[in-house]
């Protein structure tokens, strides 16, 4: 059974702050080991990659076959049926005109003084998707990741995927393939955002990495950041309902469910303006998990880290939510628009009681890498913007350098650099006569 919280209790607050602060993964050892891989493969490089992926995934790769070929892509992709095919063809066609509409526009223009100002957006070179392959296969992320990278014009993309056992996933190939991706490296975790950091003699280095990951995915991506970009530290998953009393108790059960089964440190919580239904809901999530295929994940999941929270209003429930600022928020209320303009700090917004999260997983047209851990606070998820970088404009006339730049002569003698000031001062006096 999950925390039952009510807001009236005396000991809400402590048990609430609790909740927020309760610490969901525990890997101490992991960064010294990930520290060891990134060294070896920018001492070794291919070597040392071919060693690892033999190690933790049981493939024995050379320098030739670390990339997957066009013809095991083609042999691989003839095995999809029509129906997965067409379910991924419409998730791309959905993620894609979603994101199209976030490429962000340049701006120019004149100021008072005759100065020319502005920026211009202009893509990322190289990117490195991550898509994880250890426990479970991806299709959907590769789709979340390439496609804003296409949109933003990214020339270059490379896909590292795991192949445990050396088996392919032809789902995860049609979806790169889908996406206009076609250079697939069959390795994993720590050794492959390595390799796409740095570089190997076989695998280019790139400029950002993106995607999510495991422990020792999500320590090397903190360890190469500065090398390269990346996009975030997406932890596990989260979903926060808020439901009033007039739901299926089994939908918001399922609905909770679909995130605890992800992971055993996944969170699921439901604030409630109904105590009666909560309750409810508890006993449809024990009820599923008597058959849930990831029973003993969502389960765990659902007993460490779940929670039913009962409220006395929505009011009381936005302002709880935004301090939770939940990756997934799900708001299944009479008028779940006039909700959402309540809160502030969330990944993702689901509208009402026909919008279950998993939609947003898979096809609605947002995209699913989204930010944990309460980082909605300060972060967004993936997005056409992670692939492109702003460049500044600026170009002076005559009369707007004698308009400001004195101004800038001032400052640099503040700072005592005296080249800065001498470098306008020039002009001044050229300009002076
Ligand atoms: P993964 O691809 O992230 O990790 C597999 C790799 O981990 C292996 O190739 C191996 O190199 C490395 N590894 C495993 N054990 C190791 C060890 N003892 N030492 C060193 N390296 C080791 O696949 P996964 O394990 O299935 O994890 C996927 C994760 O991604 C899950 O936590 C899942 O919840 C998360 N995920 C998140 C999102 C999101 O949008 N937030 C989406 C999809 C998946």
């Amino acid at each position: 059974m999950p925390q039952f919280l009510d807001y009236s209790d005396a000991d809400f607050e402590a048990r609430f702050t609790a909740l927020l602060t309760a610490k969901r993964e525990d890997s101490p050892d992991v960064d010294a080991v990930v520290a060891d891989i990134i060294a070896d493969v920018r001492a070794r490089g291919d070597d040392a990659v071919i060693e690892l992926t033999e190690r933790f995934d049981r493939v024995a790769l050379t320098p030739d076959t670390l990339r997957i070929s066009p013809e095991e892509v083609d042999a691989a992709i003839a095995e999809v049926n029509t129906g997965d095919r067409e379910a991924l063809e419409l998730a791309a066609a959905r993620i894609r005109a979603y994101h199209a509409r976030q490429m962000p526009e340049d701006a120019q223009w004149t100021d008072d003084v005759g100065a020319t100002l502005g920026w211009r957006w202009t893509p990322v070179s190289a990117a490195g998707l991550y898509v994880p392959g250890g426990l479970a296969s991806y299709p959907s992320s590769v789709l979340m990741n390439a496609i804003p990278a296409k949109v933003a014009g990214v020339g270059r993309l490379a896909i590292t995927v795991p192949t445990p056992d050396g088996v392919l996933n032809p789902l995860v190939l049609l979806a790169a393939q889908i996406a206009g991706v076609d250079e697939i490296y069959r390795i994993g975790g720590a050794q492959a955002i390595a390799a796409l950091a740095y570089g190997t003699e076989t695998i280019a280095p790139v400029d950002k990495i993106t995607g999510p990951g495991n422990a020792f995915v999500a320590a090397a991506k903190r360890r190469v950041f500065g090398k390269v970009g990346i996009d975030m530290i997406a932890g596990p998953s989260e979903i926060l309902v808020i439901a009033d009393g007039d739901n299926d108790p089994d939908w918001i059960a399922l609905d909770l469910l679909s995130q605890a089964e992800h992971d055993e440190s996944a969170q699921s919580l439901l604030i409630t303006t109904d105590a009666g239904f909560g309750q409810a809901v508890a006993q449809a999530v024990e009820a599923r998990l008597q058959t849930l295929e990831r029973r003993a994940i969502a389960g765990a999941s659902w007993r460490d880290f779940g929670a039913i929270i009962t409220v006395p209003s929505l009011d009381v429930a936005a302002a709880l939510s935004d301090r939770i600022a939940p990756e997934h928020l799900e708001l299944c209320v009479d008028d779940p628009q006039a909700l959402s303009a309540q809160i502030t700090h969330a990944g993702a917004i689901f509208l009402g009681q026909w919008t279950p999260e998993a939609i947003g997983d898979y096809i609605g047209g947002p995209n699913h890498v989204l930010p944990t851990a309460r980082s909605p606070r300060f972060s967004s998820g993936l997005s056409v913007m992670d692939f492109v970088k702003r460049t500044t404009l600026a170009q002076m006339t005559p009369d707007a350098l004698r308009a400001i730049g004195p101004g800038a002569e001032r400052l640099a003698t503040s700072e005592s650099l005296e080249a800065h000031g001498l470098s306008v001062t020039a002009r001044l006096r050229k300009l002076n006569g």
